[in-house]
């Protein structure tokens, strides 16, 4: 991808992002419900797909954080970026629900209990 290309998809891409923010920000009750129906399925994709992505070899390591010699051993990046936004953010230990969920592929909320 050229420079101009990867530019306008990055200044699209946190454009969208911006904009997510402002409506759940300063968005009226309409306004955040439809953002939430529409919007949070989406980002869950997207974070799936990502996720997906980076999903650990047999050897455990990703296949996608590759370095010059070797991939990354699990969690790369993007996995310890996903537990610090999606787990540790709502004050569960590292570690503990997280890591379980993400291996039995139930959700965090499951993993908890809650319903
Ligand atoms: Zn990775």
């Amino acid at each position: 991808m050229d420079e101009v290309l990867s530019s306008a998809l990055q200044s699209a891409v946190f454009g969208r992002l911006d904009y997510f923010d402002r409506i759940a920000r300063e968005g009226d009750e309409p306004s955040r419900a439809a953002l939430a129906d529409t919007e949070i399925t989406r980002l869950t994709g997207a974070w799936r797909s990502l996720l997906a992505a980076h999903q650990p070899d047999e050897r455990g390591r990703c296949p996608q954080c590759s370095g010059r010699r070797r991939s990354r051993r699990h969690p790369c990046s993007v996995w310890s970026i996903a537990h610090q936004h999606l787990i540790a953010a709502d004050g569960v230990p590292a570690g503990r629900a997280g890591r379980h969920a993400a291996a039995t592929g139930r959700s965090t909320a499951a993993v908890l209990g809650a319903s």
